[in-house]
């Protein structure tokens, strides 16, 4: 993709949700080019190290100072790669480099480019059949950026609008009760007998996927290591797999 091996540039790029053989082999290509690896500890943890190659690996919650100092570094003539897990315009690094970028058109004139991955949501439907197989939608269930009740105004618009749902960031420990509440307002418009898939560490040696119904889900089915999949009204099991059918006639 004609990255100017002379020249400063900044790629965000997206790892996928844990298994090396779904990184692309454009992200591949791009971390084997730069000279600079940032992003969230355990993200960058996944980059083998190599002489020539600074990583700076930072805590959660510091998206815009992670932002800004990759823009700065990549201004100064460094080939940086900004790592996200999964896709990094999906609740992750891309859109927090836009907003760095506003207002900056030194930076907005700068080589940078988003770099697409598997994002969890998808690798977890794969693992499960196909329970995205009609329309759906991705909520964030984290209150970091937004307050609880537009998060449940939207469970609740998408609910009963009959879309299935891929939920992340289900449940953490600062924030226990969130979705337990989002369950109790899923029973409130579903039937009980709603397919639900947790799908946690997809892609790992840990990966469990599991589909039970909305009446058998209890909040302790998820952490911060899971995607939930919520089917629609049509959403069902054949053999072992779910899928959701593609018409809705
Ligand atoms: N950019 C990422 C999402 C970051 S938000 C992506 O596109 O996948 C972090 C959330 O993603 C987690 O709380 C979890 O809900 C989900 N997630 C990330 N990796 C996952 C994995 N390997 N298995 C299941 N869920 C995962």
């Amino acid at each position: 993709m004609n990255l100017d091996r002379g020249k400063g540039w900044l790629c965000i790029v997206g790892l996928g949700p844990g298994d090396p053989k779904w990184v692309t082999p454009e992200v591949t290509a791009t971390l084997e080019a730069a000279t600079d690896i940032v992003g969230y500890i355990p993200y960058v943890a996944r980059i083998a190290p190599r002489t020539g190659l600074n990583l700076h690996a930072s805590d959660n919650r510091v998206e815009m100072d992670r932002a800004r100092a990759a823009l700065q570094m990549a201004s100064r003539g460094k080939q940086v790669v900004i790592v996200s897990s999964g896709d990094p315009g999906v609740f992750a690094m891309a859109a927090a480099v836009f907003e760095a970028l506003e207002g900056r058109p030194d930076w907005q004139a700068l080589d940078i480019r988003v770099l697409p991955g598997i994002t969890a949501m998808l690798a977890a439907a794969a693992k499960a059949g196909a329970p995205l197989g009609h329309d759906f939608c991705a909520i964030n269930l984290s209150d970091n950026l937004k307050p609880v009740a537009l998060i449940e105004a939207r469970v609740r618009a998408a609910a009963e609008a009959d879309f299935a749902m891929a939920f992340y960031n289900p449940r953490s420990t600062r924030r226990p009760h969130t979705f337990g509440r989002v369950l109790d307002l899923l029973r409130t418009i579903c039937t009980a007998d709603r397919l639900m898939t947790f799908a946690r560490a997809v892609g790992t040696p840990e990966e469990n996927v599991l589909t039970v119904s909305l009446a058998q889900a209890t909040p302790e089915m998820a952490d911060m290591r899971t995607v939930v999949i919520v089917g629609n009204s049509a959403t069902r099991r054949v053999g072992r797999f779910v899928y959701t059918p593609r018409s809705a006639l």
